[in-house]
């Protein structure tokens, strides 16, 4: 342990205050790694004896995947990809398509680690705005896999000029933030937390962060929430109170003006859901419209792949059954949706809930990975539709 921590501290900058915070020293060579690599451009020849030289001799499996890492680079998008894994590979895509692709960071974390969004269309004025967020809650891999998809989507058909991409990246600006929550991401990746859900910040006695899907500043911590920070749907001490919470916040602002259509992706259940979240007798005004909107884009996911997404008021699955209850906690007060709709006025606001439908004791957030492809396939056909509809039914809410 002590060694690893002597090679990052020698190899990294300090921006890393993860570094005296490992679970296995397994984790540790890796994540540190990756971070080298993140930052620097090292081949392999000169990988080994730089950590050599720092006094640092990773050995058997560890080897190997160091090895591997370099030899065949990052497998992005096909699988649960680590946050540097991702970012390096959005870095690389940069480099790719210049003229269609910006990644910037929209802030940094609690932990110090930035929040990198990728801004993918054709050079215009004022074009309107599709923003996809995922991975806010760490443990569900496969929304961030599908973010990762969608951004990999409209470059490949940037790339073979499929007419309808050229479409929707000449109609819109894509704002997409894949690893909307990096701190709980990477504590289940790297931190022995599989299924943590919430952000990292420290709340003292050993508890650890809040909800990010709960301290956004609309009906905060009025329903479905919990004002114990040991608890999963912690809303946090204030609104915005979380870090990453707060520059997705002012990074929607900055555009609200624009922003046409914004889809928050979670797993799971097989819902797709549109506001509000809080209050099952509250409706935005144009609710109907939404609602109708949503079922054309289930209409074209199931025609994609057979999979049912059901399309509800998130709210109103609190009524349905005990076992949809427990798969939906994820919706209540002060929730992203719920303020994007309310505070900004925007017109399509949608939340998805992949796949699997059902499953026992959390292990629907444990996708095996010949689900990354399909899901992303189908929240793709699904996506096209939510876009044609925000681009014909030009009505200005309220
Ligand atoms: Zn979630």
């Amino acid at each position: 342990m002590k060694m690893y921590n002597s090679m990052l501290l020698t190899l990294c900058s300090d921006e890393f205050t993860l570094c005296s915070r490992g679970v296995s020293q397994s984790s540790w060579v890796r994540f540190s790694v990756e971070a080298i690599i993140f930052h620097s451009s090292y081949e392999l020849n000169q990988f080994f004896p730089l950590i050599e030289s720092a006094g640092q001799h990773p050995h058997g499996r560890d080897k190997r995947w160091i090895i591997q890492l370099f030899q065949r680079g990052f497998q992005v998008p096909d699988n649960f990809a680590s946050y540097y894994q991702i970012y390096k590979w959005m870095m690389a895509k940069e480099k790719e398509f210049p003229s269609i692709m910006k990644v910037e960071s929209i802030g940094k974390t609690y932990e110090r680690m930035e929040q990198y969004i990728a801004k993918i269309g054709e050079p215009g004025v004022d074009k309107p705005i599709i923003w996809i967020d995922s991975g806010i809650h760490g443990r569900e891999w496969i929304s961030v896999t599908t973010g990762v998809n969608i951004i990999d989507k409209l470059l490949n058909g940037y790339k073979t000029k499929d007419p309808q991409v050229l479409e929707l990246l000449k109609n819109f600006d894509w704002y997409i933030l894949p690893v909307a929550n990096p701190d709980g991401y990477i504590f289940t990746h790297y931190r022995g937390g599989r299924l943590w859900r919430k952000t990292r910040t420290n709340y003292g006695n050993g508890m650890y962060g809040a909800d990010p899907n709960r301290n956004w500043d609309y009906k905060w911590c009025e329903t479905g929430s919990s004002r114990l920070p040991n608890m999963s749907s912690y809303c946090g001490l204030k609104p915005w109170s979380e870090k990453c919470v707060e520059n997705m916040k002012n990074t929607l602002l900055s555009i609200k003006s624009r922003l046409r259509v914004y889809l928050t992706i979670h797993s799971y259940g097989q819902f797709l859901f549109v506001p509000y979240a809080w209050s099952a007798n509250s409706y935005p005004q144009d609710y109907r419209q939404l609602l109708s909107a949503g079922q054309a884009a289930a209409a074209a996911m199931r025609k994609s792949s057979g999979a049912i997404y059901q399309v509800w008021q998130s709210s109103r699955l609190y009524i349905i059954s005990d076992i949809v209850m427990a798969h939906v906690l994820d919706e209540a007060s002060g929730s992203s949706m719920d303020w994007v709709k309310a505070t900004l006025g925007t017109k399509y606001v949608f939340g998805l809930e992949l796949r699997p439908a059902s499953a026992e004791n959390n292990l629907g957030f444990i996708v095996s990975r010949n689900q990354i492809k399909p899901v992303a396939q189908e929240v793709w056909e699904g996506l096209k539709v939510m876009a044609e509809n925000a681009k014909t039914n030009d009505v200005v809410f309220g």
